[in-house]
């Protein structure tokens, strides 16, 4: 069977014959950083497959998974409020497309550089091989400051970008969605642009719509949801659960927010969540519709919240992590906790770590969480679910259907129990049960390796 390990035991040191690999990635994308390291993380535990299919080796098979089937890269003009023209760049990687058509989000946000989309897209691949659907990868985006744009220029922006974008998406062949910057207003500017380009109402060529336009019920709150319900399941196999937990959450954005609301509907209190300024602490709990509506309808920043609400606190350039608390949940944005982080929280006592955002936690926080017996669930496993509700519009697009909240949500918390125990059962095979990172890279890699070999060189 696919993705049955023989040679249990693994180790965090990097697979000599993959070495070569690694050396090669890191020679022909130089000073990616973000890339690099994000192939090195799934090099360093992929031993157990490897050693069950040394045929992939032969068939070069790591090499072709590390480099993306096609990369655009793209000029974003547009005119601002004071007609002045600016100028972005855009950026589509379709990662790897043997499960399915490449899927991933857009990023606006000016950190974005071919690194960034390139070690999203990379992830994104394992990530939606584990759902089980039938998803290809791909991330793309733009270094665009939403911050402090007004409607009208996010708009234009929007349509400028689409103006490129459209020839190289489809229902059929590359789906994007959102991802930090980039929600529900903004994939209205692009839908509307691909529309008016095309002449097609495809409501499969974008995942993340508003309902009353093709989109499903559920996919806002799909990640935030899903990274509550793989902490619930990891603490479930320990007997435990996220009940009267105190909680941490950094971010306050799409992901954070309805992770915050899954944790408080399971039981759990969340204690503090962040932006890029710093951080709330409320001892009582987050008051979630104040938070709603500061975030949501106000887009203000989060230090109001300690304005309008008593007992909370506004702690400015802190990090979330000081509060001390049992779950953390990093939702904001990559290498936000690191070794130090690591350290409190194993100080604190805490049992879960879960990656609501994409490669929160840096290689040395993993390092002293593990040490710290802190049970860790990586961001391919652990955001999944958002990725997943974008696969069940696709299928409500294709079948013009709309399912309504319930009958979605009892979706999503299938596929995330089936996410949890493919990554655990392949972890306990590999020798190393609990171990989400071994689990979640060698179940998701055997089953893309799996279509690859059966697709021949191509
Ligand atoms: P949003 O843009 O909605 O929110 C991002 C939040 O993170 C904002 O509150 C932002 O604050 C905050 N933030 C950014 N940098 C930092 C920092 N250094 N410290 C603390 N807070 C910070 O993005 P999403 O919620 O959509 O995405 C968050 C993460 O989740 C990303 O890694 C994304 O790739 C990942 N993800 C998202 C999915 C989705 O469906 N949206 C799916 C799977 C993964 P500020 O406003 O100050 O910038």
């Amino acid at each position: 069977m696919s993705g049955t390990i023989e040679t249990p035991g693994v180790t965090t040191e990097i697979d000599p014959r993959l070495v070569p690999v690694l050396e090669s990635v890191r020679h022909r994308n130089p000073a990616e950083p973000e890339f690099h390291e994000a192939v090195e993380r799934v090099l360093r535990t992929i031993g157990p497959v490897i050693n069950s299919h040394p045929e992939y080796l032969e068939a070069k098979l790591v090499e072709r998974i590390c480099e993306p089937e096609r990369q655009i890269i793209f000029r974003v003009p547009w005119t601002d409020d004071r007609g002045q023209v600016q100028v972005n760049r855009g950026y589509r990687v379709e990662f790897n497309g043997a499960l399915g058509p490449y899927k991933g989000g857009l990023r606006f946000h000016p950190s974005v550089s071919s690194s960034i989309v390139k070690f999203l897209g990379f992830e994104q691949v394992f990530k939606n091989a584990l759902t089980g659907l039938p998803l290809g990868g791909g991330k793309g985006g733009s270094d665009f400051d939403p911050k402090g744009r007004s409607e009208n220029e996010i708009m234009r922006f929007c349509q400028s970008f689409m103006s490129e974008l459209h020839r190289h998406i489809g229902e059929y062949t590359d789906v994007p969605a959102g991802d930090a910057g980039v929600g529900e207003r903004e994939l209205g500017y692009l839908f509307g642009q691909y529309r008016r380009i095309t002449n097609r109402y495809e409501s499969g060529v974008l995942t993340g719509k508003g309902l009353t336009w093709g989109g499903a019920q559920v996919r806002k709150e799909a990640t935030g949801y899903g990274t509550a319900y793989f902490a619930q399941e990891m603490l479930r196999v320990q007997g435990s659960s996220l009940a009267n937990r105190t909680v941490t959450v950094s971010g306050s954005g799409n992901v954070a927010i309805y992770a915050i609301e899954k944790v408080q509907r399971l039981g759990g209190t969340v204690v503090g969540c962040s932006d890029s300024g710093g951080y709330i602490h409320d001892p009582d709990g987050i008051d979630l519709e104040l938070l709603k509506q500061i975030k949501e309808v106000e887009r203000a920043r989060l230090h109001r919240y300690a304005e309008e609400r008593p007992g909370a606190k506004y702690i400015p350039d802190g990090k979330v992590w000081e509060i001390p608390a049992e779950v953390a949940l990093p939702c904001a944005t990559q290498n936000e906790l690191d070794g130090e982080d690591a350290r409190r929280l194993v100080e604190a006592g805490a049992l879960v770590v879960a990656e609501g955002a994409n490669m929160p936690c840096t290689a040395d926080a993993i390092a002293v969480l593990r040490e710290g017996g802190v049970l860790f669930g990586p961001g391919k496993a652990a955001n999944a679910g958002g990725v997943a509700t974008s696969a069940l519009e696709m299928q409500q697009n294709a079948s013009r259907d709309s399912w309504s909240f319930e009958h979605t949500e009892s979706r999503l918390v299938e596929i995330m129990k089936d996410i949890h125990s493919s990554c655990y059962e392949m972890s306990e095979q590999a020798g190393r049960p609990g171990d989400y990172i071994v689990g979640a890279n060698n179940a998701g890699f055997a089953r893309v390796a799996e279509a690859m070999m059966a697709m021949g060189v191509v």
